[in-house]
């Protein structure tokens, strides 16, 4: 006899659609129906990108921001973490010495930080896409559509920003000064510019409700994302939310799983917010749905003071070296992808 999961399983494989009912449905496996789930995620995302994994070097080069999300370490009023910002060279040869060792794309992430100001931003993209033979992913946060069209137009090949809760007023009240409406307004500037978009969201943060969850999901599968990270919230003791739960990891697995099941070719990263709460976590989504990893290559100096959330010193001591990740995924019995990682959407680029 099918049992209602399966049922709904089976319908999200076939359709690639689920209404709330039954993603919630799905959240709320447990046991064989949650091994079930993960095993189903597992075969689509073998089916649709084999066993390759991504790898996406990011280089974490400022940590100062003027916003005050009360979730992340970074935000304007921890007077306690220690702000740095790399040099444009210091970011090029960081750059530079991960291409040598083989990371096909760099992802530059920063908090919303005006001292970089476009020009030189779209500068140091120019050169390192005529010099490095590097896909391009940006992530410093929201900006006008011509801040965007100038960083597309210097060779920026994606752009993460995460809508990070899809229920308005906890958006509004955990990113202060901003809205839900307003990051979903720089997602649709980001799709008309071209960019292979980055977005996602947090499982677990104060005030979420499985509801949320679903209208997350859902969310994702309405924004049709070339990426989605999907990570736990993570209490920073410098934040109004200190001394909040983490988020679940075996929620967060369920997510990415659902997630696969509904964006069959969508890239999902197994996020480094998962490692720092379980050293096998990231290792656990890529067998559910996952199929990207993303190492952090900031130069060591500035690494521990990227702190959105607190990082464990495992992960800070990793061997984030692309020789370290093709032995790390060969015991896990996947292989490193030695592409650019762009989406495999059919028809993705005829459109530009
Ligand atoms: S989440 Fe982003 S925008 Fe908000 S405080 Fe942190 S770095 Fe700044």
């Amino acid at each position: 006899m099918t049992t209602k999961i399966e049922k709904v399983i089976t319908k999200a494989l076939i359709t690639h659609e689920l209404n709330k009912e039954e993603i919630i449905m799905l959240l709320e496996a447990e046991g064989k129906d949650k091994e079930l789930l993960f095993q189903e995620a597992d075969k689509l995302r073998k089916n649709n990108f084999g066993d390759e994994v991504h790898l996406r070097g990011i280089i974490e080069f400022s940590n100062y921001c003027s916003r005050e999300c009360f979730y992340c370490g970074l935000r304007c009023q921890n007077h306690v973490v220690n702000r740095n910002r790399m040099t444009i060279d210091e970011i090029y040869e960081a750059a530079k010495e991960a291409r040598n060792q083989g990371y096909m794309t760099i992802v530059l992430q920063s908090g919303e930080d005006s001292w970089y100001k476009v020009d030189i931003l779209a500068e140091l993209i120019n050169k390192m896409k005529d010099n490095l033979d590097l896909a391009i992913t940006m992530s410093v946060g929201e900006h006008s559509k011509n801040f965007y069209k100038i960083l597309r137009e210097a060779g920026a090949d994606r752009y993460l920003l995460k809508h990070e809760t899809s229920d308005k007023e906890l958006f509004e009240k955990l990113r202060p000064g901003t809205t839900l409406q307003g990051r979903l307004n720089r997602l649709k500037d980001l799709r008309e510019l071209g960019y292979q978009i980055g977005g996602g969201f947090m499982v677990g943060l104060p005030g979420q409700s499985i509801e949320t969850l679903a209208d997350d999901i859902l969310l994702t599968k309405e924004l049709d994302v070339e990426m989605a990270g999907i990570g736990p919230f993570i209490p920073h003791p410098e934040t109004p939310l200190r001394g909040y739960p983490v988020g679940s990891v075996s929620m967060v697995l369920k997510v990415i799983a659902i997630t696969r099941l509904l964006l069959p070719l969508t890239h999902l990263p197994a996020t480094t917010a998962l490692a720092n709460l379980s050293p096998e976590g990231r290792f656990k989504a890529l067998s559910c749905g996952a199929n990207v990893i993303m190492p952090d290559l900031t130069p060591m100096i500035y690494k521990t003071n990227y702190e959105i959330y607190p990082k464990s010193s495992e992960l800070l001591n990793f061997d984030n070296s692309f020789a370290s990740w093709e032995k790390e995924l060969l015991q896990h019995g996947r292989r490193v992808s030695k592409d650019y990682g762009h989406t495999p959407k059919p028809g993705f680029f005829a459109k530009l």
